[in-house]
């Protein structure tokens, strides 16, 4: 998506929209301090930041897996708790977090089951999801039979089964190898073009540069810029995101 993206987007509610979320856990830290960001439907987004910078836990509340201290969460103008959010979000998260007694056909399709489809449509979509993954070959087999590389693309592939209209994808390419990583671009970029905005994290710069429309950077809780990678090099003279991360997010 270009710059023009959110004129052609105008008068839609975004993909999602925070405004001064706020998480203190319980021993005081706060992870979210105040953070707004708002991402325009169609979007490739990228959030850039260092460890503990605070992404994972906007994901979890953005996701309902963490409750924030404060502020506000819309998914396409519907609260983060509601329904009709939650049903909205599929999220690709940084651990194999699977049933690893299951063949993956049955966890998709009792993913699909968990969010309200009918055993034949998860079913379905099960296959496709495999299908679009390239794992067709190995459905009845255990997560256990996988390699890592392909227990990366199981979870993804679980996360499609809702046909989520905002995919959240943590850290998806992180220690996976070079024809995975151009294989996982592959189906982000399809599943962009066909409508899906995607929220995704990642420590590789240059994965954000290639693949996001636009960036933002987070630090210590907060966004501290964001913008195409062409208007960030812009902003900050610099040659590279690299150059504009290391800029914008010293302290
Ligand atoms: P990474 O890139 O390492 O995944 P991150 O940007 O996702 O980091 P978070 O996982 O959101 O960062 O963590 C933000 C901060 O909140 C960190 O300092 C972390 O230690 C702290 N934190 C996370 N979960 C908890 C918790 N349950 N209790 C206390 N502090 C926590």
């Amino acid at each position: 998506m270009s710059a023009a993206a959110p004129e052609r987007h105008r008068g839609r509610p975004p993909a999602l929209a925070v405004r001064g979320l706020r998480k203190v856990y319980g021993d005081g830290f706060t992870a979210l301090d105040g953070l707004d960001l708002e991402i325009p439907q169609g979007a490739l987004f990228g959030l850039l930041g260092p460890n503990g910078a605070g992404k994972t836990t906007l994901i979890g509340s953005v996701c309902n897996l963490v409750r924030p201290t404060a502020g506000e969460i819309e998914v396409l103008g519907h609260p983060a708790g509601s329904r009709e959010a939650r049903a909205m979000v599929g999220l690709a998260e940084q651990d194999i977090n699977v049933d690893r007694f299951l063949t993956i056909r049955q966890v998709l399709v009792y993913h699909g089951g968990y969010f309200g489809l009918g055993r034949r449509e998860a079913s379905r979509r099960a296959d496709e999801a495999l299908e679009l993954l390239g794992l067709a070959g190995k459905a009845g087999k255990t997560a256990l039979d996988l390699s890592g590389g392909m227990q990366r693309r199981l979870v993804l592939a679980r996360a499609l089964v809702t046909r989520p209209r905002l995919l959240i994808l943590d850290e998806p390419t992180a220690g996976v190898d070079v024809d995975l990583r151009a294989e996982i671009w592959r189906v982000v970029r399809t599943l962009n073009q066909a409508g899906t905005t995607i929220l995704l994290t990642t420590h590789y710069l240059e994965e954000a540069e290639a693949l996001c429309d636009e960036i933002a950077l987070i630090r210590a809780g907060r966004i501290v810029d964001r913008g195409s990678a062409t208007h960030l090099r812009e902003q900050y003279a610099a040659t590279s995101i690299a150059d504009v991360y290391s800029q914008a997010l010293a302290s």
